[in-house]
């Protein structure tokens, strides 16, 4: 695995999950395996590059295998997959991935129509990934996700306490870091800042990232509020493709350009460079016709007067 890098904030991208998962087109794997690689050498270090459910239920994943070899060979790149149970975290155990992301519903009626189990079976079954992670010779990093950490489609409000408890749940259970989503776009700043201060308390020296959708606009307002109360880690994904097939109306995950646009601009190094990014839109555009094409930053432009946090960092050092 990839050291640690040096950035303020880990931006991690989502679009070859989150985001083909929502897409009918089956995007070839060249396209999906050069995605990989632009956006790596765009300075991202973390890729979720695919799903292990079974392809009978997402045939856009049916490649999985094959992407994952690929970006295994991408210098420097954590190679990430969604792990929906044990059987998905056997077949990334088998592959070599370094994260696995596992990701369970707070709703009941979410994880029920998502997995087909209800929260605490799935919490049960990730007690079952973590030994299994264990007794792996190359133990990968595992990642717990809470979904719908915010809201479901469709029971409305979710009780923030429980949303506590089920993170020191999995906290407890071993997870190396956990991820609270805001899966249909529910959320709100004030929300946002009340539930990551509580569970970053609640589980100590626990990373906890954080897995916004920009369903109702509030997406970056959203990563300011989070950012302010600590946390350094945000799923994003290229041209903010996304959504979830089981959350209707929802829409694509926050837009990479726009959320290290502003992450720099506020002065935290991303270590992403955000025109190469740009550049990269162009692949989608072209493997998956008739999708939208989200953020403002990449239509508009940099601003003439931009530098990137880690530039301005060195040169006000110098002066
Ligand atoms: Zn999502």
């Amino acid at each position: 695995m990839p050291t640690t890098s040096t950035t303020d904030v880990v931006l991690r991208e989502m679009g070859l999950r989150d985001g083909l998962q929502s897409i009918a087109t089956f995007m070839p794997t060249a396209a999906k395996c050069a995605w990989i690689s632009a956006e790596a050498a765009a300075g991202v270090r973390e890729i979720e590059v695919t799903s292990f459910v079974p392809p009978k239920l997402l045939p856009q994943f049916a490649d999985a295998e094959a992407v994952v070899a690929h970006a295994l060979t991408v210098p420097g790149l954590t190679v990430a997959a969604l792990i929906p149970n044990l059987r998905g975290a056997e077949r990334g155990l088998a592959l070599g991935v370094h994260k696995l992301n596992y990701v369970l519903s707070v709703s009941e009626t979410h994880n029920m129509s998502n997995v087909r189990r209800s929260t605490q079976e799935s919490v049960d079954d990730f007690r079952r990934i973590v030994a299994a992670v264990r007794a792996a010779p190359n133990r990968p990093r595992l990642c717990a996700g809470l979904a719908t950490s915010f809201g479901c489609t469709f029971e409305g409000a979710i009780d923030e306490d429980r949303v506590r408890r089920i993170a020191v749940e999995l906290a407890e259970a071993g997870a190396d870091e956990l991820a609270l989503a805001d899966t249909v776009g529910y959320g709100d700043p004030a929300a946002v800042r009340r539930l990551f201060a509580a569970v970053k308390r609640d589980v100590g020296d626990l990373p906890v990232g954080a897995h916004f959708h920009d369903t109702r606009g509030v997406g970056v307002a959203n990563v300011m509020a989070a950012l302010e109360v600590g946390v350094r880690a945000f799923d994003a994904s290229l041209a903010g493709l996304g959504g979830c097939p089981f959350a209707p109306g929802a829409t694509g995950n926050i837009v990479m350009e726009d959320t290290a646009f502003l992450c720099e601009t506020l002065g935290y190094d991303t270590g992403v460079d955000i025109a190469a990014l740009a550049k990269i839109r162009a692949i989608l555009a072209e493997n998956l016709p008739g999708t939208q094409l989200l953020g403002n930053v990449a239509k508009s432009g940099l601003p003439k007067h931009f530098v990137p946090a880690r530039l301005r960092a060195r040169r006000e050092a110098a002066e």
